[in-house]
């Protein structure tokens, strides 16, 4: 079961067809973070965060939710209402013309009384690597022209284990994070933005400096 993420033998795609991918944190990035969402209805978009994706969308780079979401393991929520509150965001995307590709979540918490949720044998809750394998084996992925954004020093080790870049934003915990936590981080993000458009923005101006071309090196020979 364990592979290395950078370089699954059992890629099916060929490289010229390989994408960029975002991914995306949900609560405090792309949703407002709101504590357990036990109910569809409680989930709302950040501003801007439709328009950010859709940017992404449009620039061809995969936007790819990866999301813990121990409260089914704290049996805070079924996850009958967990799929209808990723439903119920696909609907509000998709009314602002934006879409996400994948979500992959993590129902899972050690400290379950329900051993469904206790054990993560593929790792999927953040900052394990399991939901990036899955996506890996299931969407075409450069991951070297891959990024992670979230509102968490949990999602700046996510990525860093993945060998991605780390963009945290202030959204969500994220504000909170950077001024009281800060000097206890123990690693810090590729950059920090104020939300997921600005996120979005920096990602979009890097890819696009790192696809410059070098200026060719020209023989001379007349
Ligand atoms: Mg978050």
């Amino acid at each position: 079961m364990a592979h290395n993420p950078s370089t699954p033998a059992d890629r099916p795609w060929p490289a010229d067809q390989l994408r960029p991918c975002v991914f995306l944190d949900r609560d405090g990035t792309v949703t407002r973070e709101a504590g357990y969402i036990n109910h569809p209805f409680r989930l709302e978009l950040l501003a801007g965060a439709a328009g950010a994706i859709r940017r992404l969308n449009r620039a061809g780079v995969l936007a790819v939710l990866v999301s813990n979401q121990a409260g089914v393991a704290r049996g805070y929520f079924t996850i009958d209402v967990l799929e209808e509150t990723f439903a119920r965001l696909r609907e509000l995307l998709a009314r602002r013309n934006a879409h996400l590709d994948a979500i992959y979540y993590a129902p899972f918490h050690p400290s379950s009384a329900d051993p469904r949720w206790r054990d993560d044998p593929e790792e999927l809750r953040k900052p394990g690597l399991g939901m990036i394998r899955r996506a890996q084996a299931e969407l075409p992925i450069d991951m070297s022209r891959s990024y992670v954004v979230g509102d968490r020093q949990l999602d700046v080790q996510f990525a860093h284990r993945a060998g991605l870049p780390a963009v945290f934003v202030k959204s969500g915990y994220g504000l909170g994070e950077l001024t009281y936590s800060r000097a206890t981080w123990r690693e810090e993000p590729e950059h920090i933005a104020e939300d997921l458009p600005g996120a979005v923005a920096w990602i979009l101006r890097d890819l696009k400096r790192r696809a410059r071309p070098t200026a060719p090196s020209r023989s001379n020979r007349s």
